[in-house]
């Protein structure tokens, strides 16, 4: 079964729709890392968005299947840290929506479901395949069903080479068709932002109230 689901910042500014979702045309998790977890902070919504062991969730699927229908001069994209994921955000209220690659070279799109029509989501993705990075999570993760790296990244790169040899990756709505860069330009965190974020980290681990 696949379906149209559609996604929407907290303002309703910046809408579009994930064409043809389902559970195996793409891979419905749960991410503690630190940065997905540092990303929400960072926007305001970490209170809203992460769950009881901090876990964000997230449908990464290809690049083409979202189309972006209003707000797209709101779109907003920001590097973390030194690694090579874009987060992209709506400005006008700061809802953290896509992570994908730093260019549009390797090719993918990783929506956070809480954007995504509540009463459709579940059924559309189908269940949760698992939890990555759950040595970063809060409180005792043990009980949480795993999603190991190895069976992701294969269903990931088996999406990725396909939309690179078929030339599907110029379809993404968040780069350039032709050079392949991203349409807003990336923020990379100050100093100031970045420790704003390890501050919160350590009082975390020393005040867990
Ligand atoms: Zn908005
Ligand atoms: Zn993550």
């Amino acid at each position: 079964m696949t379906s149209d689901l559609s996604f929407a910042c907290d303002c309703g500014t910046v809408t579009g729709t994930m064409r043809g979702v389902g559970p195996d045309r793409g891979d419905h998790v749960v991410c503690h890392c630190t940065d997905c977890q540092d990303l929400t902070h960072h926007l305001g919504h970490a209170e809203r968005l992460l769950d009881a062991h901090g876990g964000t969730a997230l449908y990464q699927t290809r690049c083409a299947n979202m189309r972006l229908d209003t707000g797209r001069e709101q779109l907003a994209c920001l590097h973390l840290t030194d690694a090579p994921t874009l987060r992209w955000y709506a400005a006008c209220c700061r809802t953290p929506l896509f992570n994908t690659f730093k260019n549009g070279k390797l090719p993918f799109i990783t929506i956070l479901t809480a954007a995504c029509d509540p009463a459709a989501r579940e059924r559309l993705l189908g269940p949760l395949r698992g939890h990555l990075f759950t040595q970063d999570a809060t409180g005792d993760a043990s009980h949480l069903p795993k999603m190991s790296m190895v069976s992701l990244m294969r269903r990931f790169f088996t999406r990725a080479i396909n939309d690179i040899v078929s030339g599907e990756r110029r379809r993404s709505a968040l780069f350039d068709a032709k050079t392949l860069e991203p349409i807003a330009t990336p923020h990379r965190l100050t100093g100031e932002e970045r420790q704003a974020l390890e501050g919160r980290r350590t009082n975390a681990g020393l005040d867990p109230t």
